[in-house]
């Protein structure tokens, strides 16, 4: 069902519900034309001729003109009055409720009329409206890009038809792929660390910003060569923090030699946590013992009552060979890893050869004796016993 409503405008809407806000009438009496112009793209340069709702696909459409009589050459900028011609140009808009909007603009083409301007004919431009040969409406536009900003390619799909904006994955990501990219200010202190195009396999370069904490680069390799060619492009350096990677220290020093070179926060405490973990993981047995011993300490409660610890229950026989057992083929593998290392083998080709993850190798290979498990921190520990 389609229902134009061109004849209702500029009629007040008042008398249609007067009836049911005789106490509100400041609250409904703004006349349909007023109110729908609200909605416009801009109210200031287009005007409201007509409007119609389709049923059939849900779908409102807007019927406006340009309201400037006169308007500036694209090319000389030189304003002008002609009209050569009108077409009508459709574009999406914003929806509302349940239907989607529609923009039906009544374009106008204008002579140009500076003698020393090459071009004779051209389209009227409305930049706060739509971009020219858009299909769309600059905020519809302006709104597709800022979800698919935020939530990526597949999760804005899940999600934009709900919001009546039925756009294809593809188009989202062209629309956020068109944003300009970020002019990076002068830079002072910054920071720099890899990051995984694919776990693993390919890493590329993130450089932050240190003093506006925002990123500002993203190399596509880990390379010296590449990091000190952006460095090089962007002088007036003064501090660079990194991990300790070779690559990243023969960048910087070739890309950025006034720069101090600063071990970042984040790699320190990193580092100093995987020493602490070798050092302790090597005391596993000692750490037990010491822990066992304090559990059965008698601990003075603030009413001056002493709690005695309930040592915690032994686990089970069966379950205490499952564990030796596992206990044991870790270490076999520890004795293997070494083994491999000892003959020369790479940590990669140990963790094939193995089956096992590099990761694990690697962390075999810092240990210079058998990691005992951790167990559980609480182990032991209740309310009575913190
Ligand atoms: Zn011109």
């Amino acid at each position: 069902m389609t229902a134009c409503n061109a004849a209702l405008r500029g009629m007040p809407s008042v008398w249609l519900v007067a009836k049911l806000h005789k106490e509100e009438l400041a609250f409904v009496s703004t006349p349909v034309l007023t109110f729908l112009t609200r909605f416009l793209p801009d109210t200031m340069r287009l005007s409201l001729e007509a409007w119609h709702v389709d049923d059939a696909v849900h779908q409102s459409t807007l019927h406006v003109t340009s309201t400037h009589a006169r308007v500036p050459c694209p090319l000389c900028h030189v304003q002008t009055a002609r009209v050569h011609s009108h077409y009508a140009h459709t574009v999406a808009d914003l929806p509302w409720g349940i239907y989607s909007g529609c923009l039906r603009l009544r374009v106008r083409k204008f002579f140009c009329d500076h003698a020393a301007c090459s071009r004779q004919i051209f389209t009227e431009r409305l930049p706060t409206v739509t971009a020219p040969w858009a299909r769309q409406t600059t905020r519809l536009v302006e709104g597709i890009r800022a979800l698919g900003g935020a939530l990526g390619g597949a999760a804005g799909a899940r999600l934009t038809p709900r919001f009546g904006l039925p756009v294809s994955r593809d188009t989202r990501l062209r629309l956020v792929a068109r944003l300009p990219l970020l002019v990076v200010p002068p830079l002072s202190a910054l920071g720099g660390d890899d990051w995984a195009h694919r776990k693993r396999q390919r890493y590329g370069t993130l450089i932050v910003d240190l003093e506006r904490r925002r990123p500002v680069a993203l190399l596509n390799d880990r390379e010296a060569d590449t990091l000190a060619t952006w460095l090089r492009a962007h002088p007036g350096i003064t501090v660079s923090a990194r991990d300790r990677m070779k690559a990243y220290g023969d960048g910087a020093r070739a890309g950025a030699p006034q720069a101090t070179q600063v071990a970042d926060r984040f790699h320190l405490v990193q580092n100093l946590a995987e020493a602490l973990d070798q050092v302790f993981s090597a005391h596993g047995n000692a750490r037990k013992a010491v822990s066992d011993a304090l559990r059965k300490t008698p601990v003075l409660q603030a009413d001056g009552r002493t709690a005695v610890p309930v040592p915690p229950r032994a686990p089970a026989l069966q379950a205490q060979t499952r564990a030796a057992q596992r206990r044991a083929r870790r270490l076999a593998t520890y004795e293997q890893v070494w083994t491999l290392h000892r003959q020369g083998w790479a940590p990669r080709a140990i963790a094939q050869q193995l089956g096992m993850g590099r990761w694990t190798v690697g962390r075999y290979l810092r240990a210079p004796s058998f990691p005992e498990r951790k167990g559980r921190s609480d182990k032991g520990k209740s309310r009575r016993t913190p």
